[in-house]
């Protein structure tokens, strides 16, 4: 069994394929999705989801989260002082998901379609697909998230052409796809996006219409006591949910002893959110114009990510492209559904046809040129683009280059990667030097040709225009790469650091969510905690399975009314 699977910043999940169709894997614990966020505990186990989560909000230097921004960098992460890289860290994700996948459905998974956003480059995808491999999963694809949110509404069913933009909006970023179908090709024809712009962004316009309302300065939210901020943060949050539903909703936060209360309507919300939403609308024209495509043109619009339940980003959608949002499917499980459809499709699994998907090159691939200024002056370290940024892959783009100085014998063919004009400024990706017959400058030049295809590889030909010598490269990667033996190696070393037991992460869960409210409680109410927490500690010691079960729910209610 192929499972799909959506590699989030916040959240991950996977989905499978069933004759009826598309369906989520719970986790351990029951839930469809599993926090992104990985810790270590004392004894060196590591805790992913929902129980790593408790263990960073009670001791941060155990855990991370929020490491998918960093897949294919060489940044570090350190867990109770252990080292570890984005890619490892999202391995212990990814073989979370396939323990829970396995026990879903009794059998062995070992590959799997993985998401990733359109913009990520190749290093950032193969360093996805290392992770899988670390986990024991063969990546059989790489499936960029728009795409996938727009399999999961069918696009590929559709009869007619259809134009449509994929507006995802998490937590923390809002990317913004514009496809193209037609049958049976879906393109991804533009991506443009604000990293630093998401759903945080509303619950932050709530914090400072509380604190206005309640004549407190609206900058306290950076500066107050840790213990309001905090608090502050969760209403809001709660807030922001529960406008959603309904139309008003009663903020109330303590400060010392003092209560703070103060009433949200969702209209005054969303009039608060008026800078948010044209915000919203700069990555939306740069994607349409880099698309070439009108507004008006637009027949489908998939919002994704949870912060798109927001009734004003719904009708901000149906306004901006005047058509309604698609909203049939949770849009916290679209891009995983999509996965796994995709993951039906490598099966050859009756309910899906097989469709020929293409994407964009997210990034500029290009070469280092000399600029002549005069005659005798030229400059070097200028950035030739070959590929431009958003062209449709698989892609195939010529440029021709000539020798600048008299008697010059090799060329070097420099593959650079990204938008800057200068070119030591971007990525290199490899050289290719090739000899020139000996002759006067600008005598003497090159064809050279980028072919970049859809599974991320980058094949670079040199053609010597005089002699007619081919010279090729396929581009694979930084050094920094692993090699197969290191990635085996790396792998071996993984193993021996375990994921506890499935059955046991009930009871791990509820221990980290204890010690965390521990920390967070004071006097009688942490004293009550506690008490709760002896009991079940004896009723576990007894080995009683109706003890254990009652004791449990009971710890559970208590924390849920300090939570609450
Ligand atoms: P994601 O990164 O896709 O999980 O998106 C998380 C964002 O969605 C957070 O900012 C949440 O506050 C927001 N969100 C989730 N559910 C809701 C909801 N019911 N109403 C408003 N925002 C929500």
């Amino acid at each position: 069994m192929i499972i799909g699977i959506d590699l989030g910043t916040t959240n991950s999940l996977a989905a499978y394929m069933t004759e009826d169709g598309p369906k989520i894997i719970p986790n351990r614990l029951g839930n469809n999705l599993t926090p992104s966020v990985v810790a270590m505990d004392k004894d060196g186990n590591i805790c992913v989801g929902e129980t790593a989560k408790e263990m960073m909000y009670a001791d941060p230097t155990c855990a991370a989260s929020v490491f998918k921004r960093s897949m294919g960098t060489d940044k570090e992460f350190y867990l109770s002082g252990k080292r570890f890289k984005a890619e490892e860290l999202s391995s212990f994700v990814l073989r979370s998901l396939k323990e829970d996948a396995e026990a879903l459905l009794g059998e062995k998974v070992e590959e799997a379609v993985i998401s990733v956003p359109a913009y990520f480059n190749d290093f950032r995808r193969k360093a996805v697909k290392r992770a899988g491999k670390l986990a024991g999963l063969n990546v059989e694809r790489i499936i960029a998230e728009p795409t996938a949110a727009a399999m999961a509404y069918g696009l590929y069913k559709e009869k007619r052409d259809i134009k449509a933009v994929v507006f995802d909006l998490g937590g923390g970023t809002f990317d913004i796809s514009i496809l193209m179908y037609f049958a049976p090709i879906l393109e991804i024809h533009a991506v443009a996006g604000d990293n630093f712009l998401g759903g945080e962004d509303f619950t932050k316009v709530i914090e400072e219409m509380f604190l206005q309302k309640c004549d407190l300065p609206v900058n306290i939210a950076d500066n107050a006591d840790d213990r309001f901020v905090v608090d502050l943060y969760k209403e809001a949050e709660r807030c922001k949910r529960a406008i959603t539903d309904t139309d008003r909703y009663k903020m109330s936060v303590k400060k010392g002893d003092k209560t703070y209360t103060a009433e949200i309507t969702r209209t005054d919300f969303e009039k608060e959110c008026a800078g948010l939403y044209e915000r919203l609308k700069v990555p939306i024209r740069k994607a349409l114009s880099d698309a070439k495509i009108k507004l008006s043109e637009i027949d489908k619009v998939v919002p994704v990510g949870g912060a798109t339940r927001m009734p004003g980003i719904r009708s901000f959608l149906a306004k901006t492209f005047n058509c309604f949002p698609d909203i049939s499917i949770n849009p916290d499980e679209i891009v995983a559904v999509g996965a796994a459809i995709q993951a039906g499709m490598k099966e050859r699994n009756d309910s899906v046809k097989e469709v020929i998907l293409t994407d964009v090159c997210p990034f500029t691939l290009g070469t280092e040129v000399s600029v002549r200024y005069s005659e005798f002056k030229y400059e070097d370290n200028h950035y030739c683009p070959i590929i431009e940024r958003n062209t449709v892959i698989p892609a195939s783009r010529t440029d021709e280059f000539y020798t600048i100085r008299d008697h010059q014998t090799k060329l070097d063919i420099t593959v650079l990667q990204g938008e800057s004009r200068i070119a030591s400024e971007n990525l290199t990706l490899g050289h290719i030097v090739v000899p020139i017959p000996d002759n006067k400058a600008g005598e003497e030049g090159v064809k050279v040709t980028f072919t970049y295809d859809i599974n991320s590889i980058l094949e670079v030909e040199v053609t010597v225009m005089s002699t007619g010598k081919k010279y090729r490269e396929v581009i694979k990667g930084i050094e920094t790469d692993m090699t197969d033996e290191e990635i085996d190696k790396r792998f071996e070393e993984l193993a021996y650091l375990k994921l506890p037991p499935r059955e046991q992460e009930r009871n791990r869960y509820i221990f980290a969510r204890a010690e965390r409210l521990f920390m967070e409680l004071v006097g009688m109410d942490r004293e009550r905690l506690e008490n709760y927490v002896r009991l079940f500690e004896a009723a576990l010691d007894s080995g009683d399975e109706g003890e254990i079960n009652y004791k449990r729910s009971r710890l559970e209610e208590v924390m849920d009314e300090f939570d609450n």
